[in-house]
């Protein structure tokens, strides 16, 4: 009787960099929150103060929604970090619904035990404002455990974009693309460490032509997803 081909001895498989790590990702505003201004005008305490759930957020002049950027950039980082492992946690996962509020958000993410996670946004500035800004949680209690590792990882978030992206740091907000805020909920609330990129002005000629490219887009996915690689890689 002939013998079983042998079986290949096994190869031990490369230890995917994000395997066994959860990561968070709220994609800004939500493209049905222009159908129920009553519902995202609802106020909501955010660790400091009261806001509105949410904000339809911006465009760009030629109607390209922050919210379309926002998720399109969501579902390419989501794919990516699973590719390198991860488990992924998103706040939405449509373009179409109402939703949900800034607090439910960081909710979702904190509830996860995600290890990272980032809020994406695209800013609507003045026209001659260009580049990005990373936004870093202020210690306002809820969060005072995770601001040392957030300002970490924005300073990852921040070089990635640099190196991957062709979008600037911001010419009209923050110093040297990095900006502390204490007036958000997604920074206010959060139990892990986070930061809220906002990736371009909308409203510059210049930003507008990158973001509304899937080019771009994939751009970003790849800079955040290098930036959660060398913020989880161990020491
Ligand atoms: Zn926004």
């Amino acid at each position: 009787m002939a013998t079983a081909p042998a079986t290949p001895s096994p190869t031990p498989s490369a230890v995917l960099p994000l395997a066994g790590k959860i990561v968070g990702i709220d994609p800004g505003h939500n493209g049905g929150n222009f159908s129920d201004p009553e519902a995202i005008a609802q106020q909501i305490w955010n660790g400091a103060e009261w806001e509105a759930c949410d904000t339809t957020g911006t465009a760009t002049d030629a109607g390209y929604t922050e919210a379309q950027f926002t998720f399109n950039v969501a579902r390419y980082l989501r794919a990516d970090l699973r590719r390198d492992g991860a488990r992924v946690v998103m706040t939405r996962t449509s373009n179409t619904g109402v939703g949900p509020c800034v607090n439910r958000r960081a909710e979702i993410i904190n509830d996860a035990h995600a290890d990272v996670a980032v809020d994406i946004h695209a800013d609507g500035a003045a026209p001659s404002g260009r580049g990005f800004t990373v936004l870093e949680p202020v210690a306002v209690g809820p969060n005072d455990a995770v601001i040392a590792a957030s300002q970490r990882f924005g300073g990852d978030v921040r070089h990635a974009m640099l190196t991957d992206t062709a979008m600037p740091e911001s010419n009209y907000e923050g110093t040297d693309g990095i900006m502390p805020r204490d007036d958000l909920a997604g920074l206010n609330l959060t139990t892990v460490p986070k930061v809220l990129i906002e990736c371009g002005n909308m409203r510059n000629a210049t930003d507008a032509g990158l973001l509304v490219t899937s080019r771009f887009q994939q751009q970003v996915a790849s800079a955040l997803t290098a930036a959660i690689v060398a913020f989880l890689r161990p020491a």
